[in-house]
Parts: structure tokens; C-alpha cells; sequence
């Protein structure tokens, strides 16, 4: 099978892929033994046609995936890969772009460097800051951090570029109690350590106390670093950024934020309080698969200070080409040298939905969240468990039974649900007690699907609870 017919067959199994959203389970319908049992066989000696593979890839491949796409699926923060995206996306690999400098793929450079502007004035930050093309989140954080170690120690007078670690000043590491996990991943990967910071109590929503937080900056002698929270993965809360910068920046901290999804919010007026103040850190780390609905690969690194961003990032070589004067080397900003062209499906994103179709988007998931936090509360035995304020609710079932009888129940409602496959929910530990998480992130999710969603969630409680009424 020549190319274009291949390319022509993938685009048909892509869109017959998403026609299934509605009818699909949202969850696989074969688990991981079964896959692994599917894909395998020996170590292929010989040439297979390309068309044939591609078929029998999809036929083993589909059955195993979650329909993480779906308008029902409300496990995890997460993107619904959006059409735009995926379509730039499909071509990005296409045009196989290694999108290491400006020289080599003058378009894909300069669709980051628009991008990120673009990205800059949604989210309301400074407009002088740098934007790293990453691969998420968590490799944002640790880009963020990069500059933040290398500029507190250069104040410090330390160049830690060069040196690293050994004989460094010490860096007091601030963090709330309630942030997510990959940033502790990003300290360790940083020689910072995940055990070695000093951890600030949090309120009931994952917010960081501002006494508690002053209190242990008052403690700080030295270089530091404050990191803050937009989003938290069960609650939404985020901290009150108009209160702990100007805490953190009076003894010389730089200050990060952690938004992956919650920064989201500086994209709309009717919710740019909730984020009060965040333009005012140094850094910020946000994704693109998330809110934004690229497909997957995609977060941005934003730094205030591009000099810091560079310095902790920059890979020269003689054989590469330098940037001049505004131009950007999308290398510079991010770990690593050979990747794919990020930027395009970005530029696609913002330029198909427009700062209104984003503010929109934005608003619509929170209302959804809003809505289905109203109608299960309403419900007698469930709670929900956090202020919705965002996108994200966590629910609680058996309310007013025992603790230990709730948390089973809960475990047994959110079982059932996966196993009806109508929506997708996951569970959690929240304050010692097992919750049902529920994130409203998709573009396609409105109130038609959210009352499908209540539905399924209330019948499931009254199967499980009925049927442990009678045992
Ligand atoms: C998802 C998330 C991350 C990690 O982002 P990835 O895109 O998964 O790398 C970090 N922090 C928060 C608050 C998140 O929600």
C-alpha cells in the first residue's frame, strides 16, 4: 500500500475511532494481560505490508484504549485531544519536523514564538516571559524549577550550571501540603530532594494558610523558593496568590506556580479571581492536554525572567546554529534537543476556538461542575465533599454512615459505575477517607451529558446500596 492510501486509511480509522465516543464503554473493554496477550508474537523476521499492519494495529489496539476522548469521561484532569489539534498534530508528525532551531524549521520556531505570545495574553501574564514548548506539566515544573534553582544560586553567587550542586548554598524549599505529585518528581530530578522542603499546612480545599505560610517564610535565611499551587487535583482551590507572593518576594523567593489546569481560569473574567494575584510569580507551569484540548505531548514552561529560562536550558553546539536578536531556538527553553514541533498544534488550537470560543470552554466545564455538584448533593447519601469552584468535584457516598461503611461503599459505587461504562469516574484518598473524583475538562461535555453522568451515578449508588441493605 503506497502512502497516500495509508494515510488516507488512518484518518478513517481516527474518525471512526471518535464516532464511538457515544456508544463505546468509557472504559477498555479488554485490560492489560488481554493486550498484552493480543500484541504479541515473536520478533517479526520479515517485511509486513504497510496497510495490513496498520489495520491489525487498530483491530488489537482498540479494544484496550479508554474513551479518554469522550464527553463522559471524568476521570483525571484531562484533555479531550480535540479534532483541531489532532488534524495539526497528525501533520506535525508528517512533516517530521526536529524542532530543535529556527534555522532548520523557520515555521515550526515561528509558530511557538506566536503561540506563546497568544498563550501569554490569554492566561494574563507578563508579556516579556519565555514559554518552553514541553511535554506536560511535569516536565514544565521541572523546567520552572531549573530556572529557579539556577537563578536563586546566581544571586547567591553560585553558578550552579557549571558547578551543580556540590558545596551549593542551601535553597529552603517551600511547598503546600496538598501539591501534586510531579512536583515533587521535578525536586528530585533537581537535586532538591522530594523529602527535603519545607511543607506548609493547607486548608480544608488544599489551599496553603497564609499564617503558616508566613510563619515559615519568616524562618528563611538564604536563597528560596515558593511554590504555589493554581488548581488542586481533588478540589480546584487555589492558593491566594495576592496574599503568599508578596510574602514569598519580601524575603527574595522566587515564587512558582503550579497550574496545569487551574491557570486556566486567567482565560475568563468571570473566573480571573480565583487565580487573584498569579501573574505576580516568576514562573508558572500550565498544560496544553489539558484544558486546552491538544492532544497529549503538550504543556508550556513560562518564565518571567527569559535570561534564567536560558541559562538553565540553552544547548550550543558548534554544529548548531545560534539565535540571533528575537529570534527563538525553541531548544533553548526546554530539556530537550530533537522533539516534535509542538507548537503548531497550539497555534492551531488557539486560532480554531479564539479567545472567546477558550473563555467559553472554560466557563462551560465550570458550570457543568457546578450543575452536577447541585444534583448530587441533592441526592439523599451522597455528599460532595469540596466547594466547587472550578471544574472539579470530589464525592463522598453512604453519607452519614459510618466512616469505614462510607468508604466502602464509595469504593463499591465508583466499581460499579467503571463497570457500566456509561461515564468514566476514578477514585481517591481525601483527608483519610476514600472519595469519588469527578473533572469536567472536555469540550464536548455540557448539561445533556452531565445529566446522563447524574443518572448513572445515582442509579450505581442505589444498586450498591440497596444490595448492601439487604445483606
Ligand atoms: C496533571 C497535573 C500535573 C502533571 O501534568 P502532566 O501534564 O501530567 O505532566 C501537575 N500538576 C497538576 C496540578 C496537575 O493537574
Amino acid at each position: 500500500m503506497g502512502t497516500k492510501e495509508l494515510f488516507q486509511n488512518a484518518a478513517a480509522h481516527a474518525s471512526r475511532f471518535r464516532d464511538m465516543a457515544s456508544s463505546r464503554a468509557h472504559r477498555p473493554t479488554r485490560d492489560y494481560a488481554g493486550s498484552v496477550a493480543v500484541f504479541d508474537g515473536p520478533l517479526p523476521a520479515r517485511s509486513t505490508d504497510m496497510g495490513a499492519v496498520l489495520d491489525d494495529l487498530v483491530a488489537r489496539a482498540e479494544p484496550g484504549l479508554s474513551m479518554m476522548t469522550g464527553a463522559r469521561f471524568f476521570g483525571w484532569v484531562i484533555g479531550g485531544s480535540h479534532p483541531m489539534g489532532v488534524a495539526a498534530d497528525f501533520l506535525t508528525s508528517a512533516w517530521g519536523q526536529n524542532t530543535g532551531n529556527h534555522v532548520a524549521t523557520p515555521s515550526a520556531a515561528a509558530a511557538e514564538t506566536i503561540a506563546a505570545r497568544w498563550l501569554l495574553e490569554l492566561l494574563g501574564l507578563p508579556r516579556e516571559s519565555s514559554v518552553g514548548f514541553v511535554t506536560g506539566a511535569t516536565v514544565a515544573n521541572f523546567t520552572c524549577l531549573a530556572a529557579a534553582r539556577g537563578e536563586v544560586l546566581r544571586r547567591a553567587g553560585w553558578g550552579v550550571d557549571a558547578k551543580g550542586l556540590f558545596g551549593a548554598p542551601e535553597i529552603t524549599v517551600l511547598i503546600g501540603d496538598d501539591a501534586h505529585t510531579t512536583i515533587f518528581s521535578a525536586l528530585q530530578f533537581l537535586g532538591l530532594g522530594h523529602d527535603r522542603v519545607v511543607r506548609v499546612s493547607t486548608d480544608d480545599q488544599g489551599r496553603i494558610l497564609p499564617l503558616a505560610f508566613s510563619a515559615a517564610m519568616s524562618r528563611v535565611s538564604g536563597p528560596s523558593i515558593a511554590i504555589l499551587q493554581a488548581g488542586q487535583i481533588n478540589t480546584g482551590g487555589c492558593d491566594d496568590f495576592r496574599t503568599l507572593v508578596p510574602i514569598a518576594k519580601a524575603r527574595g523567593a522566587w515564587v512558582h506556580v503550579d497550574g496545569a489546569f487551574g491557570l486556566w481560569a486567567q482565560a475568563s473574567p468571570r473566573l480571573r479571581h480565583l487565580t487573584d494575584g498569579v501573574e505576580m510569580a516568576d514562573s508558572w507551569a500550565t498544560d496544553g492536554h489539558k484544558w486546552l484540548q491538544t492532544p497529549y505531548d503538550c504543556g508550556y514552561a513560562i518564565v518571567r525572567d527569559e535570561v534564567a529560562h536560558r541559562r538553565a536550558m540553552t544547548i550550543a553546539a558548534s554544529y548548531l546554529p545560534l539565535a540571533g536578536e528575537g529570534e527563538r531556538d525553541p531548544s533553548h527553553y526546554v530539556p530537550e534537543l530533537s522533539r516534535r514541533a509542538r507548537g503548531f498544534a497550539t497555534w492551531a488550537m488557539i486560532r480554531h476556538l479564539g479567545r472567546e470560543g477558550i473563555e467559553a470552554m472554560i466557563e462551560r466545564a465550570c458550570d457543568v461542575a457546578a450543575f452536577m455538584a447541585e444534583g448530587l448533593a441533592r441526592q439523599n447519601g451522597i455528599a460532595v465533599v469540596n466547594a466547587v469552584t472550578l471544574n472539579q468535584i470530589i464525592v463522598r457516598f453512604g453519607e452519614g454512615l459510618p466512616a469505614e461503611r462510607a468508604d466502602d461503599l464509595t469504593r463499591r459505587t465508583i466499581a460499579l459505575i467503571q463497570s457500566d461504562g456509561l461515564i468514566f469516574a476514578g477514585g481517591a484518598m481525601w483527608r483519610g477517607r476514600q472519595v469519588m473524583r469527578l473533572s469536567v475538562s472536555n469540550y464536548q461535555t455540557d448539561r445533556a451529558q452531565a445529566n446522563m453522568a447524574l443518572e448513572a451515578i445515582v442509579s450505581a449508588y442505589r444498586a450498591v446500596s440497596g444490595a448492601a441493605d439487604k445483606a
